[in-house]
């Protein structure tokens, strides 16, 4: 396992539609490992294949339980409600903006051998899975937002709260 390099987002490969998988061996185990790693070691909630590089349909959702989730060539099946909370990004460091999402979101997707599962989150998770998701397809949460906040104007707006 190693540390992956994390991309920031004025890097082209963070703006591109990635390619599904279709073979399912040691090269992807290898990727999923590294990711878990790198998403371990940034201290984040989540991780997409294009942040490291890889233009493929991957990627690491933390869930409620603390557990590292391998979502491989996942697609949003359903969501329902609204949230709306500050969102960032690894790749976005130090950068912040409201954004809108699901309450609840269900995505299926294959693991490490190809096998299709579902899998279901709220909160938090949920809104990893569209934030993830998203960045397979070359989008940012920058998108849905108007303004971003530094690091320091979103603690003092905490603070006021
Ligand atoms: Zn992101």
């Amino acid at each position: 396992m190693a540390l992956r390099k994390i991309l920031t987002d004025e890097d082209p490969a963070l703006h591109k539609v990635c390619r599904p998988y279709t073979v399912f061996d040691e090269r992807l185990w290898g990727l999923l490992d590294d990711m878990k790693e790198t998403l371990a070691d940034a201290n984040g909630a989540g991780l997409a294949a294009p942040q490291v590089g890889i233009l493929r349909r991957a990627v690491i959702v933390v869930d409620s339980n603390d557990e590292m989730l391998e979502l491989v060539n996942p697609e949003l099946i359903w969501t329902d409600g609204e949230q709306e909370g500050f969102e960032g990004c690894l790749s976005v460091p130090g950068r912040w903006g409201l954004v809108k999402r699901p309450m609840r979101a269900k995505v299926r997707a294959q693991d490490r051998n190809g096998n299709w599962f579902e899998v279901s989150g709220e909160e938090i998770v949920a809104r990893c899975f569209c934030h993830e998701l998203e960045h397979l397809d070359g989008h940012l949460f920058t998108e849905h937002t108007d303004r971003l906040y530094t690091t320091k104007e979103l603690d003092a707006l905490m603070e006021r709260e």
